[in-house]
């Protein structure tokens, strides 16, 4: 997949902003685009949903596909972030959704994860959520998310951020609160527009650092992280670099990426993707998995261990 055709985004928002319902929204009608349908309802049936939220335990990642180009969501923690995970997923993604209430607008919890993001160079599309709500006040919403940037210390650029107004609720968006479409187009023209494609390097030797874990009952560990440069294949043989340097000869046994709201076994996998990894039982946060014939080992991330104990 050329990676032109990729767009790796984090939403940060505040718990009952509207993150669950909007991304639900989106795999909605990325469908409907997809198949190119004009019945939402009759898109995702019952079954097909219960499946797929059956799946998210398997994946706190969703990904959708729109005109040709993979979006691929990572979820960040809403809360407590143990482990410096907030800065871990901002290093997978090219850009965020900044998903705010139209009445209550942005709030504390949410100023930290942008923080991460600003401070990252990241581009945000701001995402003005519950437009519906009788009460919303949409430019006093933009007014105090520009203030918080600029408070952060946004660059010009980032502070310049195109805003989109959604009703989550209906699948509406609207480049101004007064001209809704009955669809999402706005938002996903947006983000093809707005946020830029990873930078990777499709030639390369096989490069990856692993940026999450998660762990199935079938399968193991599981290790996730964003292809920096070449392909990966199911059971190729690649080397494991610590972040103290030592090298392990290791076999990745299977390849996923992300589809909807679950994971997809794929033959391969190519630089741009957020892929995740069986088999690689030893490999820690933060450590390189790289080409044994030309390894090249990224540079340790820092993983603070959680402050709080229960002994
Ligand atoms: P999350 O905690 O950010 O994932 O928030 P949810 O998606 O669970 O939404 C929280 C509540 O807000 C739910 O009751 C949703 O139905 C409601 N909600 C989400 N989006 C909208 C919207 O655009 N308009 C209205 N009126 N309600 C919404």
């Amino acid at each position: 997949m050329n990676p032109q055709n990729i767009r790796n985004i984090a939403i940060i928002a505040h718990v009952d902003h509207g993150k669950t319902t909007l991304v639900d929204a989106m795999l909605k009608q990325a469908r409907i685009f997809r198949e190119n349908q004009q019945v939402a309802d009759r898109v995702m049936d019952s079954n097909d949903l219960e499946r797929e939220r059956g799946i998210t335990i398997l994946s706190k990642n969703t990904s959708i596909t729109y005109k040709g180009v993979k979006i691929n969501i990572v979820d960040t923690p809403g809360h407590a972030d143990f482990g410096g995970e907030v800065e871990r997923v901002m290093n997978m993604v090219d850009g965020v959704l900044l998903l705010v209430d139209s009445v209550e607008g942005p709030m504390p919890q949410t100023k930290f994860v942008l923080r991460q993001a600003l401070e990252r160079g990241l581009k945000a599309i701001v995402v003005v959520n519950k437009i519906d709500r009788p009460n919303a006040r949409p430019d006093f919403v933009v007014d105090t998310t520009f203030d918080l940037f600029v408070d952060l210390g946004a660059d010009e650029e980032q502070a310049d951020f195109p805003v989109i107004y959604t009703n989550a609720l209906t699948g509406q968006s609207g480049l101004e609160p007064g001209e809704m479409t009955d669809n999402l187009e706005p938002l996903f023209e947006q983000i093809l527009d707005t946020l830029p494609s990873p930078d990777v390097e499709t030639e390369g030797p096989t490069q990856m650092q692993a940026t999450l874990m998660g762990y199935d009952d079938y399968k193991g560990k599981i290790v996730i992280g964003r292809l920096n440069s070449g392909s990966i294949e199911k059971n190729q043989n690649v080397l494991h670099i610590l972040s103290d340097g030592t090298q392990k000869p290791l076999k990745v046994a299977q390849v996923f990426t992300h589809q909807g709201l679950g994971r997809v076994e794929v033959e391969r996998a190519t630089a741009g993707d957020i892929i995740a990894l069986t088999g690689l039982g030893n490999v820690g946060i933060g450590d390189t998995i790289t080409d044994p014939e030309d390894p090249r080992p990224l540079p340790p991330i820092k993983v603070e261990e959680p402050t709080l104990r229960i002994t």
